[in-house]
């Protein structure tokens, strides 16, 4: 399984357009880019691809890293970081199936694959398909697991890709605070790479205006405002899974200048091998 890092920023990426901060100028000067979330996860056995989330930034993305197109899609939540790009599918795909839950929201009364499914009906070649939560699927030769997460106020899912053959694993947090259950974490657990949401370092927490949440026995607060996990939180839930390699994502360009391009925090166009 080879994964791909197409985008690992937030909703407003790094740089942030009219943004002239130390952060988004050092990512300007490294020529380095976050931009909105999305992970390519090729099966080489079966020479088939996975895309997780669909990014605004997705032509971008594969203009510049060499990945092929995707044979099939998982999309965690609605929120318009991770489904935009699919506008993309348009004269692009001959067909292209997408994978969500189907679970209904309270919030939005739909699913997440309703959702997606009403918003791309103009897109004959895009095929929702509806799983339940905890229910493995197969794709791309490769076993998708979707898992609640908590990113109030949407229902948001994690998931865990696995190889069947080789046992390679990837687990993803999706957009999530700390709260992640632990039926979930079961399910996340041992992963061969942990991609965790970890938007902001705990320090940042008195400048969001709900403060942190989810603190830790030092006080460290593990979860940035409601809806994302802290660094410090990501560590922590990469800790409790036992992840072999944690690589950070979905992070703002609030980083500090000097803590935005430190260990373990990722940059687009990162590979791994499982
Ligand atoms: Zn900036
Ligand atoms: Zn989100
Ligand atoms: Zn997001």
């Amino acid at each position: 399984m080879r994964v791909t890092l197409l985008g690992t920023g937030d909703t407003t990426g790094t740089p942030t357009v009219g943004c002239d901060c130390d952060t988004c100028r050092s990512a300007r000067e490294r020529g380095v880019e976050r931009s909105r979330f999305s992970v390519h996860v090729e099966n080489e056995r079966t020479d088939e691809s996975l895309l997780v989330d669909f990014s605004p930034d997705f032509r971008h993305q594969f203009l510049t890293r060499d990945v092929p197109l995707p044979d099939a899609g998982v999309v965690t939540h609605v929120h318009f970081d991770h489904i935009d790009g699919l506008g993309n599918a348009y004269r692009v795909f001959d067909e292209l199936p997408v994978h969500a839950a189907n679970e209904t929201d309270p919030k939005t009364g739909e699913s997440v694959a309703e959702t997606v499914a009403d918003k791309y009906d103009y897109l004959e070649r895009v095929t929702v398909r509806g799983h339940a939560p905890f229910e493995s699927f197969r794709v791309c030769g490769l076993d998708v697991t979707l898992v609640p997460v908590d990113h109030p106020p949407l229902l948001c899912y994690g998931l865990a890709v696995e190889d069947p053959e080789t046992g390679a694993k990837l687990s993803v947090s999706g957009d999530t605070n700390f709260a992640v259950p632990e039926e979930s974490r079961e399910v996340l657990r041992d992963p061969d790479l942990f991609l965790a949401d970890a938007i902001v370092p705990a320090s940042l927490c008195e400048h969001h205006p709900l403060g942190g949440r989810h603190h830790d026995e030092d006080g460290v607060p593990r979860t940035f405002g409601t809806k994302h996990m802290t660094r410090e939180g990501a560590l922590s839930l990469a800790d409790d899974l036992n992840a072999s390699e944690t690589r950070l994502v979905h992070t703002a360009h609030f980083y500090p200048s000097d803590e935005a391009f430190e260990e373990p925090l990722a940059v687009d166009g990162e590979t791994y091998d499982l």
